[in-house]
């Protein structure tokens, strides 16, 4: 910890009622104040946090679960990064990198190069937001192929500005009403193996040829410029598609000129026990989004890809006020220190295996339990009607999240049907902390089940 900031106390402890007295207060505050469209999962205000706490207004501490959606996967707070951001706020915090340039921006293009899957030449650039980055993905694939189509994934989620809703597959909340949309997006199924029609032995062949169709007969292959994936799906819940899928669906692009752009925003930077996902499927993509877990809570995302595809886009095509803010970029140069120094990749294996004995044995201790899916510090349940009645049930879902959160635990949903619980704890979290929030995970189970 660094001199400035005292550490947090590595215990959960309920002094109100959650949200309490003072976090209804700002809420109330919150609700006279900011956007009715900006909802928000649990209005416990936070003070402080670090480790696995959450230190609300209130004096409670909360186990986060959550990480602010994958994106303080080296801890909130973490050393690393608060050193960095303290260095350069110091020295200065803004030039635009397209007037006068500064090495950071370009030491952390340097360390996507080394990070991201594959040994080829690449170069990278530097925005904002995951769905700047996805935007600018779309770009450079346009440019550089000179086609215009581009293919996303039912269940897909890329953002929320208006050509990532239109990649983006779920209706409500992210596009109900707010369209219309970008056009030249096609969508293709996603190979789900526990909703597959055929079952999910039949999955991984049948969603490869459902794939397949789609691009050949509603799109043309010569007029695809980019399939866009999630190698493991996020907002769609955590999804995780059969072995050997996504390998055929990267051989199929690459025979027919069409770029692969993996989405890895929320499976990136050591979250899934591997620096990518696409590495677990010995994928190598042509461009990679990245976001989230890469500064340790600051805003910043990525573009990576091969030279040659990058580089075809003509000087000044690319870019943004803000985009590779210095102060982000010291944060996500101690982020990235800190995963390689503390070998985050190994202890997101650790945590699959704590979590995955004591998720499994709920599923056969309760029948609304239908899978337990995803991979390292990335994992979820999908809640049916049960028994093998897959009707989803977000009822369920919605009640077990409840108790968790009055239970000071913060936990997230996630899932077209709104039926998974997903788990994605920062990576600093001590096991102590994991096994009680998977106590209270429990005994929201038997609270609100018959
Ligand atoms: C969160 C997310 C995005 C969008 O990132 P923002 O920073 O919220 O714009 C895009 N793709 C995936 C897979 C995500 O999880």
């Amino acid at each position: 910890m660094t001199s400035t900031s005292p550490a947090v106390d590595q215990q959960r402890k309920l002094v109100t009622s959650v949200p309490g007295p003072r976090s209804q207060a700002l809420h109330a505050r919150k609700s006279a104040a900011v956007s009715a469209g900006v909802g928000v999962a649990l209005p416990a205000y936070v003070e402080r946090a670090g480790g696995g706490i959450l230190v609300d207004v209130d004096g409670n501490h909360l186990i986060d679960f959550g990480s602010g959606i994958a994106v303080t996967t080296v801890g909130n707070a973490a050393a690393a990064v608060v050193n960095g951001v303290q260095e350069q706020a110091a020295d200065f915090t803004h030039t635009c990198f397209m007037i006068t340039p500064y090495e950071e921006y370009v030491a952390v293009c340097e360390a996507l190069a080394e990070v991201t899957p594959g040994g080829h030449e690449k170069r990278s650039a530097l925005f904002n937001s995951g769905a700047e980055a996805v935007e600018n993905a779309v770009k450079v694939a346009r440019a550089y192929t000179g086609r215009q189509a581009v293919v996303a994934f039912d269940h897909g989620y890329h953002g929320r500005t208006n050509l990532t809703m239109a990649l983006t597959a779920k209706s409500m909340p992210y596009k109900h009403s707010f369209g219309p949309f970008a056009n030249e997006v096609y969508r293709a199924p996603m190979a789900y193996p526990l909703r597959w029609p055929g079952g999910p032995e039949r999955c991984a062949d049948e969603a490869f040829a459902a794939f397949v169709d789609t691009v050949h007969t509603q799109v043309g292959e010569s007029n695809a410029a980019a399939v866009v994936i999630e190698p493991i799906q996020g907002e769609g819940g955590f999804v995780v598609p059969p072995a050997g899928w996504l390998r055929r669906v990267a051989d199929f692009c690459s025979e027919h000129g069409i770029l692969l752009i993996a989405d890895e925003i929320q499976t990136g930077f050591c979250r899934t026990g591997d620096w990518f996902a696409c590495e677990h499927e010995d994928v190598v993509p042509d461009l990679v989004t990245t976001a989230k877990g890469i500064a340790g809570g600051l805003p910043l995302s990525a573009l990576t890809g091969r030279a040659e595809v990058m580089d075809a886009v003509h000087v000044g095509g690319l870019g943004g006020t803000y985009g590779g803010n210095p102060v982000a970029c010291a944060a996500a140069l101690g982020a990235i220190e800190t995963m390689r120094s503390e070998d985050l990749c190994g202890r997101a294996k650790q945590v699959e295996a704590l979590f995955t004995e004591r998720l499994e044995l709920l599923r056969s201790k309760y029948d609304v339990i239908a899978e337990v899916r995803g991979r390292g510090a990335m994992l979820a349940m999908e809640l049916t009607a049960g028994a093998g009645d897959l009707r989803p049930n977000p009822t369920v879902t919605a009640a077990v999240n409840a108790h968790c959160h009055a239970q000071g635990l913060v936990t997230l949903t996630a899932g077209t049907y709104g039926n998974v619980l997903r788990f994605l704890p920062p990576l600093s979290s001590p096991d102590h902390l994991l096994r009680e929030g998977l106590d209270i995970l429990e005994e929201a189970f038997a609270s609100v089940t018959p």
